[in-house]
This record gives structure tokens, sequence and C-alpha cells, in this order.
């Protein structure tokens, strides 16, 4: 099944479609098959339980299966979560409440446990209606799980988000040189890492960044810090 995935607009929905296009060498989110995404879960999960992956964790997805200490099979619980939502997963419709891709409706509500920056279930005045979290279809939900792969450590971490989607292909293909690296010589060290310890610093990337990718025309790029 195709046609799962379309740009959203929503940074960290986006970034994990990027980082699944990339992974599996594709072109267009439409393109992507449900069981590419799952030949996927596999490396997702043997990342994410790494110590130096699993810390960034705590700020990523907060009081997830991943983070809590009394979970003792870190990567079942969170390949159970994966296969849940994709499970779940529809092919795209013509509209619908998903607040990311607004074209299917949500399945259950989702908090900062799944999705980044958003709040936790008990605030509930965070979400529409007072319901206890956020309307995300599985889809969405299930994209947002591979941003990581694509963050930038700096100090915090950041998720870049572009108007030109080539531009978002060409830095996460970056990311996946340093994770292959990481992957060969299994010396993991967490998300893409230039050395830079303070947000401020991120001026200077993007003034090189712009160096980088100045011929492509109308390029414009916003940063969030998770
Ligand atoms: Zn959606």
């Amino acid at each position: 099944m195709n046609n799962i995935f379309t740009y959203t607009g929503n940074p960290f929905v986006d970034a994990g479609i990027t980082a699944m296009l990339v992974w599996l060498d594709k072109g267009k989110p439409e393109e992507i098959e449900d069981y590419e995404v799952k030949s996927l879960f596999s490396e997702l999960t043997d990342l994410y339980v790494q110590k130096s992956w699993n810390k960034m964790m705590y700020s990523v997805f907060p009081n997830s299966k991943l983070t809590n200490p009394s979970v003792k099979d870190k990567k079942g619980e969170y390949d159970k979560l994966l296969n849940e939502l994709l499970s779940e997963v529809v092919t795209l419709d013509s509209h619908g409440n998903c607040i990311a891709c607004g074209k299917r409706d949500s399945k259950r509500y989702f908090t900062k446990t799944q999705v980044p920056l958003t709040g936790t279930s008990d605030f509930i005045n965070f979400f529409s209606y007072g319901n206890g979290g956020a309307d995300y279809c599985s889809a969405c939900a299930l994209a947002i799980q591979f941003s990581p792969l694509v963050f930038y450590k700096c100090g915090n971490l950041v998720c870049l988000q572009s108007n030109n989607k080539e531009v978002e292909k060409i830095y996460a293909k970056k990311c996946k040189s340093f994770i292959d690296v990481q992957k060969a010589t299994k010396e993991y060290t967490g998300c893409n890492d230039e050395g830079y310890t303070n947000p401020v610093s991120l001026t200077k990337i993007w003034s090189r960044a712009k160096s980088v990718y100045a011929h492509l025309p109308h390029v414009t790029a916003s940063l969030f810090t998770v």
C-alpha cells in the first residue's frame, strides 16, 4: 500500500517523511509503501536503544517506553508501538481532522510521549476541546517517529524545515552518512553533531548552509528546538 504520506507543513512529520525517503532512496512521499516503512523499524529501534541515542529520547519522547527505566525490553515495546501505528494507517483521503495532514481522521490522541513539543494528557488547556492529546492520524504520528534521524545536535536538538524539499533531502543524506558511520564502527554518538554546543551557533550554521544551497532558488528554512 502506498499513498500513505504527503508533505504536510508540520516540521516533525515532514522531517520524518524526508528521513524515510532518504533511507529508502525514494523520490516522493506518496511512493513510500507500508512494507518499506516496516523494513526500517529494526534499524530505528536498534538505534534508539543505544545509550547515546536513548539519552536524547528523554527530550524527544519523554515518558515513553523508550525512556522508562522499569521497561526492560525497550526495543520490543517501541517496535510494538511502531507496528500498532502502522496497522492503523490508511491511505490519504481528501479531508480529515488530523492537525498535520488534514487528510485523515485521528484514531487516538497523541501527547508529548509520541509527538515532540506536545503537552501531557493532563494539560487539557493545551488541546482543542479539552481533549487528552492532539489529533494526529496514525500515519503522521508514525512519520514523526523517524524525525530524530534527521535532528541536529547543537546543545539542544534542532529540527530543520525548508520550503525546498531538495534542501531537506540533501541535509537528511548528511544525517544518514553520519549514522551509517556509527553503525559501521558500532560507536554510537547520537544525532548529527558537528561539535556546536550552543544554539546561538545556529546563525553560523545557517550562513554556511546558505552557501551550500546557494544554487537552489528561494530557499528558506526554519529551525525548531526540541
Ligand atoms: Zn495526518
